[in-house]
């Protein structure tokens, strides 16, 4: 089996793929190395937009689509208007991140790009194998963004709920958005014993991305996402509109051990290494973070499994988790009362896995005792 061999192996060229790429293609270390990128996609659509807030203009500025320094909380007893200082919540479309992403990837001499569908992974002594529709390929490093949904799904360890949305960019005739603010959460919805919420992104006062959201095992019928966005634009009055653009997507939310899957030469990344938040299905923002940490251990030569993902965030991510399989329909309670007892800065740093033990004894004094104490002692004993 003739086989080419590359320093690093990046299987999958979605966002953690890319991401990865850049930084290594940004960073003189990796400048005689050779890197080989393999994506089974030959053209890229604009398939999601990715939404995240951050404090200073980041490494993907130039191509923010569009950013806001307002949010907008709602339940049924409770509301509150926000600024997102000292953060801003940003937005990037897909397509803008592919194109950029690809271009320099692209340009890069110790970068090459191979269209084709990754097989199998086979790990041996001295580096990992990958089988591709195209060939074989070795590298004592290889990283993988490829999910296999199987592993979390057929376990019983760790509760898995979908976080599955539907969204509508509209126009409108009137001018009927805010739009310098988010709606971050709106449970002004019925809730039908599931976490739902919808979510609205204006552009200008006349065009928005509306999005209905679920945090639940099962996903719905199409019909069904249709009909809520449409009683929900109806409840706020707004009948007359034109549906630009739709976005349906799905993201696993669960504490699932991803790191088990890792060995000396392979690493799994992106969702499928457990980065997106368990808690919140945002990943986008924490494959910047985690990308930038790689790149720095990878400076080490050491195994790849000594990379760590897992620490006290998951836990916490897993009490809630496990709070909210058990009670799916206290979501909305769930997220009033953090809203309610925290500042926004407290929550955003929280989400982002970097509160000081105050901030943490803060949130948790502001959940529903009994119901996270049972969930506690269940994981404990
Ligand atoms: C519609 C949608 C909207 C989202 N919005 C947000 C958001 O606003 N904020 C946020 O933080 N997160 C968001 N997420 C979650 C998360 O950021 C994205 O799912 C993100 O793309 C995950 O990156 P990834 O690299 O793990 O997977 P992907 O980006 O899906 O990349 C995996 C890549 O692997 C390729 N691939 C798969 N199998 C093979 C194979 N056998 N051979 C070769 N290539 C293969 C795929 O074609 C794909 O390009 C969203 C997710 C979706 C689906």
């Amino acid at each position: 089996m003739k086989r080419a061999s590359y320093d690093y192996i990046i299987c999958g060229g979605g966002a953690s793929g890319l991401l990865l790429a850049l930084q290594m293609e940004a960073d003189v270390y990796f400048k005689n190395k050779r890197v080989l990128l393999v994506e089974q996609q030959q053209q890229r659509s604009n398939d999601r937009t990715w939404c995240f807030w951050e404090k200073k203009p980041g490494i993907l500025e130039e191509i923010v689509f569009h950013q806001w320094d307002h949010a907008f909380f709602n339940s049924p007893n409770w509301e509150s208007h926000f600024p997102m200082a000292p953060y801003r919540y940003k937005m990037i479309r897909g397509i803008d991140f592919y194109t950029y992403a690809y271009k320099k990837i692209e340009a890069c001499a110790g970068i090459d790009l191979l269209t084709a569908q990754v097989r199998a992974i086979t790990e041996e002594k001295n580096g990992a194998v990958v089988t591709t529709s195209k060939g074989h390929f070795e590298a004592p490093y290889v990283f993988s963004s490829i999910n296999t949904p199987e592993r979390y799904l057929e376990q019983k360890k760790y509760p898995v709920l979908q976080q599955h949305f539907l969204g509508w960019t509209i126009t409108t005739p009137t001018l009927t958005f805010k739009a310098d603010e988010i709606v971050f959460m709106d449970f002004d919805i019925p809730q039908k014993n599931t976490t739902q919420f919808m979510y609205i992104l204006p552009f200008s006062p006349n065009k928005a991305l509306v999005e209905y959201t679920l945090f639940s095992p099962q996903l719905l019928e199409k019909s069904a996402y249709e009909k809520a966005l449409k009683e929900y634009l109806n409840q706020k009055e707004i009948r007359q509109y034109t549906i630009e653009e739709s976005e349906f997507g799905c993201i696993p939310m669960t504490a699932y051990n991803f790191d088990q899957h890792n060995s000396t030469h392979l690493l799994h990344i992106g969702t499928a290494g457990g980065w997106t938040k368990a808690s919140t299905g945002y990943t986008f923002q924490k494959t910047i973070t985690k990308t930038q940490a790689l790149v720095a251990f990878l400076k080490q030569q050491r195994p790849l499994n000594e990379f760590k993902v897992r620490d006290k965030y998951n836990f916490y991510d897993l009490l809630f988790l496990d709070v909210l399989s058990q009670h799916n329909g206290a979501g909305a309670q769930l997220f009033r009362t953090l809203f309610q007892n925290n500042t926004p800065e407290t929550i955003f740093r929280f989400l982002d896995e970097q509160s000081s033990l105050w901030d943490e004894l803060k949130i948790m004094r502001s959940f529903p005792k009994r119901i996270f104490v049972a969930a506690l002692l269940k994981r404990l004993f």
